[in-house]
């Protein structure tokens, strides 16, 4: 999988050069390009203008946003353009599977936003990490790329993200590790049997259960 990410603070992704997504890149498993905006800010312009009509902040501008876009297509030919928004469909665990994308260019917005036209033109798909406001679709893109990232086949061992709280509607069983007792609270004694027909019975049954006490909404939709 190739990615594009077209932002004003590059910095920001220094994050994914930690744990399972420095991992995946530095194993190829996804190629990901972080473009600044500042490269295609004209010379004497600025990146950001005050929004027609009034009104707090400002937004940034459409020049910058679509040279840049051009630049990245010119790459990643196939790729679909999504633009980090609020207003966008929400980010759900299935989408990466549903969607299947090998190219992306993910623009991230600041300030008040970015020049509609961008939208208009270009973009494909907006997507929210949900009904809160971030002060730069950097945070989300982020997420976006985590989430991905663990999809990617073979990049966690043995099909881990299968068992993943949302696979399939349900959250994930409750997990314990050594030692066997705390404070004379102990580990069920199923979980210690070795028989692993009956553990992930009891998994399936404490996932159901766990899901109807704290997310009942996704046993609806439940397939
Ligand atoms: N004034 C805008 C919000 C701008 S926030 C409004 O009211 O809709 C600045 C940028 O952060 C946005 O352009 C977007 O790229 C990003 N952003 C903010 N909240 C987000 C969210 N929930 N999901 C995805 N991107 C978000």
């Amino acid at each position: 999988m190739k990615i594009e990410v077209i932002c004003a603070l590059p910095e920001i992704f220094n994050a994914l050069n930690y744990g399972i997504n420095k991992k995946a890149i530095d194993s190829n498993k996804v190629e990901i390009t972080i473009t600044s905006l500042w490269d295609f800010v004209e010379e004497n312009k600025r990146l950001d203008d005050a929004p027609f009509g009034g009104g707090p902040g400002v937004i940034v501008r459409y020049a910058p946003l679509s040279k840049s876009i051009e630049s990245a297509k010119k790459r990643l030919p196939n790729a679909k353009v999504i633009y980090m928004s609020p207003q966008g469909q929400t980010l759900k665990q299935d989408f990466y599977e549903k969607t299947s994308f090998t190219e992306l260019i993910i623009i991230c917005g600041r300030y008040e936003g970015i020049d509609e036209r961008i939208i208009d033109e270009y973009v494909d798909i907006e997507l929210s990490v949900g009904d809160y406001i971030l002060s730069g679709g950097e945070f989300g893109a982020l997420i976006v790329i985590d989430n991905f990232i663990r999809q990617i086949p073979n990049v966690l061992n043995n099909k881990l993200s299968l068992e993943d709280s949302f696979s399939n509607n349900l959250l994930k069983y409750p997990q314990y590790t050594k030692p066997r007792s705390i404070n004379g609270v102990k580990v069920p004694d199923i979980l210690l049997s070795g028989n692993h027909k009956k553990i992930n019975l009891w998994r399936l049954e404490q996932s159901v259960k766990i899901t109807r006490e704290k997310r009942p909404d996704l046993l609806d939709k439940k397939s």
